[in-house]
């Protein structure tokens, strides 16, 4: 059983197996809560994501997809970077690929074992998704992937950062059921 929860906070101090990073395809670090988990985190992450683009992303990682590293020192045991897309209206493809940024996220959860994942709002901050949208979006996808998989991870922990924010994600959870 998956269980979907919801809180306002910090995520990089959250007490989870595995936190959800809302990257940029470099995987080099930027603003907001990559800015933050690299961070508190430490170089260890960096180091971690240089080697991957080494190894397999030279390109970088495409949007709607996710990697782990590990999640330096950080009360979590791994980070699962993941690249939403940039919000553009009339563009309904990439509400597509926001949901993969979910699916994508707690399929390499599963992968690695972990029983307890911590998600952001991916694309609500500098990539400028309005958050109502997006909390469908999030919300909805975690719901199927709840009911559709045998999956170990059992919670799935959305971490909104603002009052404003978690109040939006309660309202549409209500609204979804
Ligand atoms: P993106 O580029 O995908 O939009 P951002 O990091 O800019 O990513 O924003 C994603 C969301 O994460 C925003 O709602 C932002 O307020 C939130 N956020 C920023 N820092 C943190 C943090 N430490 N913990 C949880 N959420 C955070």
């Amino acid at each position: 059983m998956m269980e979907i929860t919801s809180v306002q906070g910090d995520i990089t101090e959250q007490a989870v197996d595995a936190v959800v990073n809302a990257a940029n395809s470099s995987l080099l670090g930027g603003g907001g809560v990559d800015g933050a988990i690299h961070r508190k985190g430490g170089p260890e992450i960096l180091a971690a994501c240089r080697a991957l683009r080494a190894s397999h992303y030279g390109k970088g990682l495409a949007t709607g997809r996710a990697v782990a590293t590990t999640a330096g020192r950080l009360p979590a045991r791994w980070v699962i970077h993941t690249v939403g897309p940039r919000y553009a209206a009339g563009e309904p493809g990439r509400a597509e690929l926001l949901a993969s940024c979910y699916r994508e996220s707690l399929r390499v959860a599963d992968e690695l074992g972990a029983r307890t994942v911590a998600v952001p709002a991916v694309s609500t901050g500098i990539y400028g998704w309005p958050v109502r949208d997006a909390a469908r979006i999030a919300l909805r996808t975690v719901q199927e992937v709840a009911l559709g998989t045998e999956s170990q991870v059992v919670e799935v922990r959305f971490v909104l950062f603002g009052g404003e924010a978690f109040e939006v994600f309660e309202s549409v959870r209500r609204e979804l059921g």
